[in-house]
């Protein structure tokens, strides 16, 4: 049997998303529940994805079902395709499985020509209302199918209002509009070549498709990127007899929320536009009035929609995000899903909803992004230092957060800015969908205009950055980069704060202190270790870093890298020393240099993290990194070595390599200079019975860990090495502490042997950012270069080294743990890439088994509930 590519609102339900798209699934519910919505059909995301493998093409067979649908949908309308007595107008929208804001385009108002207008006009006896729907498709239909820019049909419109002396769209006569719309016409054919489409049949047919190719736009596939959506789903496609929000007064548009999405307050949060249309209420053509306002304009339509609020939180069990249409007093719902809101707002939500009764912790649980938590564990500004600032202005609080940069006012320069490791806010008239990128690159965004639910606060709210919109006291100035407000002008990169929790602009730089788990944020991680089988442990490389992750639920440190430490000025001429030294006697007086400072550093971090478990690797880098470039500091180490300069630069000549990351560095280090791995396992032995002596409350298990290991035999050379060091030390002690000694898993050869280096190790940590490296055979450094190539062409649909490779890195992950175990029961195996913090890759981790992952500091309660999250999951598969 052939497959079905269209269902009528009424033949699908909430769960049919993967085939009816999220928009498309939810009005069939919202149809089913017995509410009142347009009627209509959505085409599958199957026909989408078959569009694409007929090479961009509706095929016949899905073109007929489409004609069938509309005939169905003609009958139950009892409206008509072109007709001249009653004719049907529809709305073509896309909706992808997962929702993607402004990323996609829709078109209303569609089967309108200049003879189903003149019906449209003269039946409802308000021209003004039929003219306004015309001009709105041509204009919409121009954008979306055909691509000629919007701001051409915009410039029309203020060219119109000028000549009549107006300043709002509603001021326009029926008179004006129906001029707009023979110039709007005009414009489609000087740009098209070709006149505009009059057969509503032909319209609907160009319309799907652009909704189709809208699939591809470069603004999509930056959205999936960021936000883990497979190209493959493909977006539905709904038809849907149009609900008329611009026939006057009695009418209007809106959008609310049945929670606050910004605090989490349970009320009503919105706004209403009367006599409006589609997104005008957020494009911010005129300001919209508050929900509040509604209530008493329109006592009747609020009621309902009060009724409509309370059967669909109930229903649905989350916080809504709706979108509605009043028509000479009816209300009708045309979407809902579950609301995006801030990650404060997630968390107070979550917990009300399990006090209400309305869900389970699992499923508070479940409902947390866990990288939205990211913005919450970021510093904020210090309370004493915002006291003393001159607050610039204020305006809409519309995405929390603390965010310090330097002006900047288009988003290619906030990517470039950026780029080379500037902070900056990005200024902005409004923001639109081709500035992504450059608000992802901005710690905060200030609009001009626009309210609660403009573009700018929508998209800020859903990356976690800090916006404070609609600023209207701001005189802005693009042409010359610079703006005044509050009597001051600023200028590009000029220092600006601004606080997204009270929509305060500060003048200059406030400094920011760490964030705090507590409340219901503490609530719901409670909730998470609860449930999650997964460790989580922490990269720190210092005490202080220990202690942030220790405040964070860190469980212990996966990976403390040893090179860092020898980069203060006070150790860098003794790591020197030790790479100079010809002989073995000269590197052992500089190693012993450095062994009280790496002691002390990791009696530190010992301490700081109170007992639990330490992982210490041994030194990586290769050695050139270390060595001076500046001609005073090479004359300083000569002097110091008793050697000559050109000596000294010999050796450092020397240290050159093609290709360093897979030259003389991680174990081969210790290969070449055992004394480096005495040094290191006295330090790291002697601290921890130091730490031990001093908390005897606590049980000192120093875990050891060899870098870089691609054979059995060289683990083996170098743990003896380590096991005669610290046996002798803590014997000498009188001791009894134990200790571990294991490897990294980063070299494709140690996976594929792991059940021969398995028995030297009593743990692996998986390496995941080498792996990846040395699997895909390039670099993270260079990879920049040429992964945008790979995105466009759909080769690779994510940077492998920030979220793991499944497929090719994660198979030698899952083949290293079986082989290890097979061999080794009791080994104890981990990550400690980048991907530990990433929440598919923890996924990913819980399934192969691991025992823990770590990750950087900041992201430990990310991993901590995305590991309870892989496991509530499990558990319902
Ligand atoms: P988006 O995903 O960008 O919100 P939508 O498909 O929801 O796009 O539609 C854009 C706007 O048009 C919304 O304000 C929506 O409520 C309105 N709209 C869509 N379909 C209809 C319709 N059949 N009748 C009236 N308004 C509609
Ligand atoms: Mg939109
Ligand atoms: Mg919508």
């Amino acid at each position: 049997m052939s497959k079905k590519y269209c269902y009528l609102f009424t033949e699908g339900n909430a769960n049919m998303r993967e085939l009816l798209g999220g928009k498309g699934a939810n009005l069939a519910e919202m149809t089913n529940i017995g509410l009142p919505v347009p009627q209509g059909f959505t085409i599958t995301t199957e026909a989408c994805t078959q569009y694409y493998e007929d090479g961009k093409q509706i095929n016949p067979e899905i073109m007929a079902e489409i004609m069938e649908y509309i005939e169905k949908m003609e009958t139950i309308t009892g409206k008509k395709f072109g007709d001249l007595e009653n004719p049907l107008l529809v709305s073509v929208r896309s909706g992808a499985r997962a929702s993607m804001p402004g990323m996609m385009d829709t078109i209303l108002n569609l089967g309108l020509n200049e003879t189903v207008v003149e019906v449209l006009s003269k039946k409802s006896g308000n021209p003004r209302w039929a003219w306004d729907c015309y001009r709105r498709f041509i204009q919409m239909y121009s954008d979306v199918v055909m691509e000629v820019g919007k701001k051409y049909f915009e410039q029309l419109i203020d060219k119109m209002k000028a000549e009549r002396g107006v300043t709002q769209d509603v001021e326009l006569t029926a008179e004006d509009l129906k001029e707009l719309a023979v110039q709007f016409k005009a414009e489609y054919k000087a740009k098209i070549g070709e006149e505009f489409p009059t057969d509503p049949k032909e319209q609907l047919m160009g319309a799907v498709k652009a909704v189709f190719r809208s699939w591809d736009n470069p603004r999509a596939n930056v959205y999936r990127r960021d936000n883990d959506i497979p190209y493959s789903w493909g977006t539905a496609v709904n038809v849907q007899s149009m609900a008329f929000g611009n026939m006057g007064d009695d009418c209007g548009t809106g959008v609310a929320f049945t929670r606050n999405p910004a605090t989490g307050e349970k009320k009503l949060f919105g706004e209403f536009l009367t006599n409006a249309q589609g997104e005008d209420v957020v494009a911010g053509v005129r300001t919209p009035m508050p929900i509040a306002e509604m209530a008493e304009k329109f006592p009747e339509a609020f009621a309902q929609f009060e009724t409509v609020c309370k059967t669909l939180e109930d229903h649905y069990r989350d916080m809504q995000d709706m979108e509605f249409t009043v028509e000479h007093g009816k209300l009708f719902m045309l979407q809902t899903r579950n609301g995006k809101r801030t990650p404060a707002s997630a968390l107070k939500i979550a917990c009300d909803l399990v006090d209400e009764g309305m869900i389970d912790e699992k499923k508070a649980v479940a409902m947390i992004e866990p990288r939205s938590l990211d913005t919450l564990l970021h510093p904020q500004f210090d309370a004493n230092v915002l006291k003393e600032t001159p607050v610039a202005g204020s305006a809409l609080a519309a995405s929390p957060g603390a965010a310090c940069g330097k002006i900047v006012f288009t988003a290619e320069d906030a990517k470039a800015w950026a780029a080379r490791g500037e902070k900056v806010v990005l200024v902005r008239l409004e923001t639109s969908p081709e500035d992504i990128e450059g608000m992802k690159a901005a710690q905060g965004i200030l609009t001009v205009r626009g309210g609660m639910t403009s573009h700018a606060a929508v998209v800020a709210r859903g990356m976690g950055t800090c916006c404070v919109s609609g600023c209207s006291a701001i005189a802005m100035d693009e042409e010359n980069k610079q703006f005044t407000l509050g009597g001051k002008t600023f200028r590009e990169g000029d220092w600006l704060s601004l606080d997204g929790s009270t929509g305060k602009i500060y003048d200059g730089a406030i400094p920011t202190v760490d964030a705090s788990i507590g409340g219901e944020f503490g609530r719901v991680m409670g909730w998470a270790d609860k449930y999650r089988r997964l460790q989580v442990r922490t990269n720190a490389d210092t005490p202080h870093d220990a202690a942030q992750a220790r405040k964070f639920g860190a469980q212990g440190i996966g990976l403390t890298r040893t090179e860092h430490m020898f980069f203060n000025e006070d150790r860098i001429p003794a790591i020197r020393e030790m790479i100079c030294a010809d002989t073995v006697e000269q590197r052992e007086k500089a190693l012993a240099k450095l062994e009280p400072m790496q002691q002390s550093d990791f009696e530190g971090i010992y301490e700081a993290m109170e007992g639990c478990p330490v992982t210490i690797r041994f030194l990586d880098p290769p050695l050139h990194e270390f060595v001076p470039t500046e001609e005073a500091d090479i004359e300083k180490l000569a002097a110091d070595m008793g050697k000559s300069v050109s000596e000294i630069k010999t050796i450092i000549a020397s240290l050159h390599e093609f290709n360093p990351m897979m030259g003389h560095r991680g174990c081969r280090l210790d290969v070449t200079y055992p004394e480096i791995a005495v040094m290191q396992t006295r330090a790291i032995i002697k601290a921890a019975l130091a730490v031990q002596a001093r908390h005897p409350e606590w049980t000192m298990v120093p875990e050891i860990m060899i870098p870089l290991v691609g054979e059995v035999k060289e683990l083996a050379y170098v743990k003896k090495i380590v096991v005669e060091t610290a046996d002798a030390l803590i014997k000498e002690a009188g001791s009894s502490m134990e200790y571990l000694v294991g490897t990294m898993i980063e070299i494709p050869r140690a996976a594929i042997t792991a059940d021969e280096i398995a028995t030297e190790a009593d743990f692996f940590s998986f390496g995941t950012n080498d792996l990846t490296q040395m699997t895909f055979g390039f670099s993270r450094d260079d990879a920049g270069k040429f992964l945008d190539a790979y995105y466009d062409k759909k080769i690779y649909e994510n940077d492998p080294f920030a979220k793991l490779d499944q497929k090719g890195v994660g198979k030698l992950v899952d083949m290293a743990c079986k082989l290890g175990r097979s061999v080794n029961p009791k080994l104890h195996l981990g990550i400690c890439g980048e991907h530990g913090g990433d929440p598919s890759s923890v996924e990913f981790c819980h399934k192969v088994g691991l025992d823990y992952v770590s990750c950087s500091p900041f992201r430990v309660p990310i991993a901590r509930l995305a590991a309870a999250q892989a496991a509530i999951k499990e558990a319902q598969n």
